[in-house]
């Protein structure tokens, strides 16, 4: 190859998905590319997307952000997983957090070991063998001192997007404002040729990314991807987000608490905290959610919640000719876990990786679409999970989600756990098996058999490992400093 084939990369879209992708391409690929990005501030962003996974951690490390200055430019404060109540049983907590469960060995994972240790009647809660179980709890938080914690972050989405975009403008990336009108093919191929601005500009590329949102002007009304449905599934469809004033210092950790037909996130930020109620329209009319959520909100809103629409389901193809869908564009699965702006990033990791420098050919699109459908299939799974395995009949919603038939995969997974306690993550999971026994075990699923490794030690070697386990990971955390004791300081505020 004398030359690459694909140079010139037109970015339609400029919320997060967009600026992360003109991000990782033009601070991995810049020399070698062109970029444009099209945004119309007419039409606006989502606006919404304030909960990360760890993921955006590992990504802004690969891609040389300043964590300090990041999270400063966007009011971020640290996660260290998300607080889920009432949804097992109205009145249940658990924190599903981003930490190992204590110290499990090649023949069995930790929660076997545990589960003998509670049968036995020794065994405190399964978080307690969890730093960042316990740090969430205890609202503490150090990185650099002498535990390190896995993290993700709490971010503000609007000055997130204008943080990547100054990055992003000053290594090259040429950002054009205004409305797509329409997108040109090839008569031939089929493939996008050039977008055109009702400005009468037109765009040429060799490879479109479409980051237009849940409308997805290319991949969806140009190229006709087709859109695979899970609403059955998931039958939230609707959210009321809105910003209250600060109640207290910043948590570090996201709730979720679960209400009669949906369920309310916070989040909180250095200077406001982020609310949404999220809520199913077939289960519940819009104004009982917004009353709803007036009686359960803490602190004085910012201003009166807007309501979004969206649809959970992915993209039958997320690559389709010579474009790729990345984003609310590429499909939704619900915003329980926090997983959207983790796609984004994987999947904008995943073109780096595969980058079509020779020319789009269906070998490597295939690959792409093969990766991503398992992936979101595997979140899909996960949010499922939540809904479905539950105590709650309380109302028509959770009537409706705790007897639905769901995904073969995940009933396979339910009953591997309920029989015999295993859990698994495989190749294309984001989901360790650490998440999958913290939520299992938080919705109550109950095994009824585990690994019996443990009968092979006294009832005092078991005690005495799990106590060790769980006094160390106790003194560690006596020694962090509070989340919002540490923010400040860690930012140099
Ligand atoms: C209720 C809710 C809560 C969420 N919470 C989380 C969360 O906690 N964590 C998380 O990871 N994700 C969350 N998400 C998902 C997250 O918001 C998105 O993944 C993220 O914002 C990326 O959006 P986007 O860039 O794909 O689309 P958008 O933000 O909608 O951006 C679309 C862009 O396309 C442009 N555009 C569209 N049409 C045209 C046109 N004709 N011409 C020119 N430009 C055009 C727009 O101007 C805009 O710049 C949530 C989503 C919802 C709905």
């Amino acid at each position: 190859m004398d030359q690459p084939r694909v140079k010139r990369v037109v970015i339609a879209g400029g919320g997060t998905a967009g600026w992360v992708a003109a991000f990782g391409l033009v601070r991995q690929l810049g020399p070698l590319l062109d970029i444009t990005l099209i945004e119309s501030d007419e039409i606006g962003t989502v606006g919404v997307g304030e909960s990360t996974i760890p993921t955006a951690h590992t990504f802004h490390k690969y891609m040389g952000i300043d964590e300090r200055a990041f999270m400063s430019a966007t009011n971020s404060t640290f996660k260290l997983g998300i607080s889920f109540e009432n949804w097992a049983h109205d009145g249940d907590r658990y924190i599903h957090s981003f930490g190992t469960l204590g110290r499990g060995t090649w023949l069995a994972d930790f929660h076997h070991f545990w589960l003998q240790a509670r049968a036995q009647g020794f065994a405190a809660d399964i978080g307690d063998y969890c730093l960042e179980h316990q740090a969430a709890a205890a609202e503490k938080f150090a990185i650099g001192e002498q535990a390190s914690v896995n993290y993700a972050y709490h971010l503000d989405a609007t000055p997130y997007g204008q943080y990547l975009r100054t990055l992003a403008e000053a290594r090259g990336v040429k950002r054009v404002e205004g409305k797509i009108r329409s997108v040109q093919q090839h008569a031939a191929s089929g493939d996008i040729e050039a977008l055109e601005l009702e400005s009468g500009e037109r765009i040429e590329g060799d490879l479109f990314i479409d980051c237009t949102g849940f409308r997805g002007l290319l991949i969806e009304q140009t190229l006709k991807a087709g859109f695979e449905d899970w609403d059955h599934w998931l039958p939230t469809d609707s959210a009321l987000p809105v910003q209250t004033e600060s109640v207290g210092a910043p948590r570090p950790y996201t709730r979720a608490v679960a209400h009669r037909a949906g369920w309310r996130w916070q989040i909180p930020l250095q200077h406001r905290v982020g609310n949404g109620l999220v809520f199913s329209s077939a289960h519940m009319s819009e104004e009982e959610a917004r009353a709803l959520f007036a009686t359960e909100l803490e602190g004085t809103p910012l201003f009166e919640p807007r309501l979004i629409r969206f649809k959970a389901g992915r993209r039958r193809k997320s690559w389709v000719k010579n474009c790729i869908a990345l984003g609310l564009s590429s499909g939704f699965v619900e915003p329980l876990e926090s997983t959207s702006i983790h796609l984004i990033m994987i999947a904008v990791t995943r073109l780096l990786q595969m980058f079509p420098f020779g020319g789009v050919t269906p070998d490597v699109r295939d690959r792409f679409n093969h990766m991503a459908d398992r992936e979101i299939i595997g979140i899909r799974d996960f949010i499922i999970l939540h809904y479905h395995a539950t105590e709650r009949d309380d109302s028509e919603f959770w009537r409706y989600v705790r007897t639905m038939d769901v995904p073969d995969t995940l009933k396979e997974r339910m009953e591997l756990f309920r029989e015999h306690a295993h859990a698994y993550q495989d190749s294309h999971d984001l989901f360790r098996v650490d998440s999958w026994v913290q939520v299992l075990l938080g919705q109550r699923i109950e095994p009824q058999c585990w690994h019996q490794v443990a009968r092979t030690m006294s009832d005092d070697q078991l005690k005495g490992a799990l106590g060790a386990l769980q006094s160390n990971i106790a003194k560690a955390v006596q020694a962090m400093p509070q989340h919002g004791t540490f923010l400040p300081r860690y930012l140099g505020a």
